[in-house]
């Protein structure tokens, strides 16, 4: 079990403005007193009791923290200290000021293929080394990917939000209803055996969309989304992809394969000749390709859209809920209370944020 200092965690941070938040609680800047370092303070609601549909369990953060603190690589966010007390815990973390990836690439002008491919790289590196300390992330998207800095001339990536993180034990089954739907594999939604695979068809996903701004099984609600990855029905269409190289194309299809273990393993991606090309036409086809910039800008929009959306309507619902009770509300509760937002108008998100998970 992972050890918390007990006490208030701003006898030793001075709190500073909110980067973020979450399903379950909100994420400040802080400066830790005695050296003046800057580090990101992540606040974890606690339930309150078993009934409680508010907050998360203590096993839950604990497991969070215990795979943070087993893992030590330039790709993925480090843990620095940690607080409890009754009612919440906080998590004091890496710093991370440059942003999401999605939206410091939907800035630029242009992209080549060769340019996405050192993001992508960094990602398979961080990936391929929790892999092979036996970690499944469970929740790779575009939010839990991000930048430590931008201004500098070359980004290094950070994959955060550990939450849904599993350590995979040799012998043992894991199952799981959780993540992020436009990302989840099919062995999710079947709620099948779940893998370090099920990480590799995300960064299947998370490729498409790179290269064309388009979301491979996106449907017109999340059931219609669903059914579109069981059925595996996805296509390259010529409009959105005219300038993708084939290499990228093999990439991705060697990614969203419906059989997990027929799926290219993280360490088997970053030696596939698209991420290493075996000759020099390979490299030059790759910084020759773009990725499709006005589609990806349009579609980061559209999901920065929807990002906002539901926070407010999580907010709107909760609010409603709390007035019915006669309940006042505070601001930092509303936030860390959002995991009920979505009971009823998104049920399959609700569904599948909210972990129902198996092992045995
Ligand atoms: P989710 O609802 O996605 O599960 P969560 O409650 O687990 O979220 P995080 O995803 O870890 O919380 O953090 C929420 C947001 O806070 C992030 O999207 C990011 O904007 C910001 N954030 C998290 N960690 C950091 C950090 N180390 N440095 C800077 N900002 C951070």
């Amino acid at each position: 079990m992972a050890t918390f200092r007990p006490g208030n965690v701003e006898e030793l941070y001075e709190l500073l403005e909110k980067l973020g938040s979450g399903h379950f609680g909100v994420v400040k800047r802080c400066r830790k007193r005695s050296s003046g370092t800057f580090y990101a303070a992540k606040f974890v609601k606690m339930r309150k009791c078993k009934g409680s549909r508010l907050g998360l369990d203590r096993e839950q953060v604990d497991r969070e923290v215990s795979i943070l603190q087993q893992l030590e690589h330039p790709n993925i966010l480090c843990l620095h200290d940690l607080f409890a007390s009754k009612a919440e815990m906080v998590l004091i973390l890496e710093l991370i000021c440059g942003g999401e990836l999605f939206d410091f690439i939907a800035e630029k002008e242009t992209l080549t293929e060769a340019e996405a491919i050192e993001f992508l790289q960094q990602i398979l590196q961080g990936v391929a080394y929790m892999h092979g300390r036996h970690v499944a992330h469970f929740d790779l998207k575009p939010e839990n990917i991000m930048l430590l800095e931008k201004d500098v001339p070359n980004p290094k990536i950070k994959i955060i939000d550990f939450g849904l993180a599993q350590k995979l034990e040799d012998g043992v089954t894991f199952k799981s209803l959780c993540g992020t739907p436009q990302y989840i594999a099919p062995e999710v939604i079947n709620y099948e055996p779940l893998s370090s695979a099920t990480d590799m068809w995300s960064i299947g996903v998370i490729t498409y969309i790179l290269l064309s701004g388009m979301s491979p099984f996106q449907g017109e609600t999340d059931a219609e989304t669903l059914s579109n990855i069981i059925a595996g029905n996805y296509e390259f269409e010529e409009k959105f992809f005219s300038e993708t190289t084939d290499m990228a194309k093999d990439f991705i299809r060697q990614l969203l394969v419906k059989e997990p273990g027929s799926r290219m393993s993280a360490a088997e991606s970053l030696v596939h000749p698209w991420i290493k090309p075996l000759s020099r036409k390979q490299a030059t086809n790759r910084s020759r390709s773009s990725i499709n910039m006005k589609n990806f800008r349009k579609f980061n929009a559209r999901r920065k859209w929807k990002l906002s959306y539901n926070m407010v309507s999580a907010c709107n619902r909760l609010c409603h809920l709390k007035l019915l009770c006669g309940q006042r509300m505070e601001d930092e509760t509303l936030r860390g209370c959002e995991s009920d937002q979505e009971d009823e108008a998104t049920q399959p998100v609700t569904l599948l944020r909210r972990r129902r998970s198996s092992c045995s």
